[in-house]
């Protein structure tokens, strides 16, 4: 459904001041409309964001129950890269991470490798920076709290400093 809100035109303006020539228009708008596939992430991508794929560098650790290893691990912990939180058992893949990468293009057909190369050769007409990520809350650790044998989790909030203590 058309978006009422958007004008093309003011859209254009837009780009041309904070670009400061047509020709970084141009390659601006076409590297927002042509699109290929990433194989990491698995979602198509504008040629504009070519170097937004989201990841973790580091594989999540999820938590043990106890010291020994008698029990299975928690079903959640955290990427030791930012301490994000990670669930074992998710039912959509938001695409997250901490970092950016370069999308994985592979596999491409005819058309797709055209776009490609005509990426290459004006990548730095079309690329867009991406975006400085913040992650305000994060999930450090989990320690167990002595006798009762009960599990707490700690939040530390390092946007306000606050420790949070949550009964599992
Ligand atoms: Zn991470
Ligand atoms: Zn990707």
């Amino acid at each position: 459904m058309r978006d009422l809100r958007w004008s093309l035109s003011n859209h254009i303006v837009t780009l041309r001041s904070a670009l400061k020539s047509w020709r970084r228009v141009y390659w601006r708008l076409w590297g927002s409309a042509h699109f290929l596939f990433c194989a990491a992430c698995r979602q198509p991508f504008p040629c504009t964001r070519h170097a937004w794929c989201r990841h973790h560098p580091d594989p999540p650790q999820f938590f043990a129950t106890d010291a020994g290893c008698q029990k299975p691990p928690l079903p959640v912990g955290r990427y030791p890269c930012c301490g994000e939180r990670a669930y074992r058992f998710k039912v959509l893949d938001e695409g997250g991470g901490c970092q950016f990468r370069q999308h994985m293009v592979c596999s491409m057909d005819i058309r797709e490798t055209a776009i490609y190369s005509m990426l290459e050769s004006y990548r730095h007409l079309i690329e867009e920076e991406p975006p400085q990520l913040l992650f305000p809350e994060r999930l450090t650790r989990l320690v167990a709290r002595g006798t009762y044998s009960k599990t707490f989790l700690i939040y530390i909030f390092l946007s306000n400093v606050n420790i949070k203590l949550m009964e599992l």
